[in-house]
């Protein structure tokens, strides 16, 4: 049964995201970094929590673990590879590797290039790509820890997700994102179009996301990048926009 994605404003301009299995209704929520809005947001939702899923061990997608495991008493998944830095992990997973949710599977991407432990959570039924600050609409995470050979790689590797796959990001970038995408590539229609989308909807007060990885690989210049010189170079003059 299909796994649902609802994000949930947190922060500045964060996003965590619950994913509810329709079939059993278990619920996980990923990237906890605030605990009053996402408290309120599980009680809305029958005040049950069954998992914590991270995607990397910054605090603005951490900080409040620690009070919703209490909250809530529900294990947290995160990488195995950050462990040593990440709230205390139940399940320490790694590239491949799966966690239940109810009947449904998260699968493990490793996308090291934000930082060298980030990871994405895929879940195949429902098609819903829990990304953190990888992949952004219209735009990637900067490069803190990783190369952009390794930010292309992991690029990459979401962009071989099936072209319905909602990206499901860590943060509200995309009009900050959408300026320089349209810099960069200015005669590209798909791009022009998603623009509008999108400012369609924040004047609304909407989130821009899910987006899905058709309408990215057709629109953001990072996932369009030839190769990893290209992606360092792109980085960087975003960097410095
Ligand atoms: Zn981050
Ligand atoms: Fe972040």
């Amino acid at each position: 049964m299909p796994v649902h994605a609802t994000p949930v404003p947190i922060l500045k301009d964060n996003y965590a995201w619950l994913l509810r299995d329709s079939g059993a209704g278990a619920l996980a929520l990923v990237d906890p970094a605030e605990a009053d809005p996402l408290i309120a947001a599980i009680e809305a939702r029958g005040g049950r929590l069954d998992l914590i899923l991270l995607t990397h061990h910054h605090a603005d997608h951490v900080a409040a673990t620690e009070a919703l495991r209490a909250r809530f008493g529900c294990p947290v998944a995160g990488a195995g590879a950050d462990a040593h830095r990440l709230p205390r992990l139940d399940y320490a997973l790694d590239e491949g590797e799966e966690v239940a949710l109810g009947a449904a599977r998260g699968r493990v991407i490793a996308t090291p290039g934000h930082t060298r432990g980030h990871i994405a959570w895929f879940f195949a039924d429902g098609a819903v790509l829990a990304c953190g600050d990888t992949l952004f609409s219209l735009g990637c995470g900067r490069l803190f820890e990783g190369t952009a050979a390794e930010m292309f790689a992991s690029l990459a590797k979401l962009a071989a997700l099936p072209g319905e796959t909602l990206v499901c990001c860590g943060h509200e970038y995309t009009l900050a994102n959408a300026r320089f995408a349209r810099a960069v590539d200015p005669d590209n229609a798909a791009l022009l179009a998603r623009i509008g989308e999108v400012e369609r909807l924040r004047a609304a007060g909407l989130p821009s996301v899910p987006t899905t990885l058709a309408v990215e690989r057709a629109t953001n210049p990072f996932l369009r990048a030839a190769d990893a010189q290209a992606l360092g170079e792109l980085r960087a003059r975003k960097d410095n926009f």
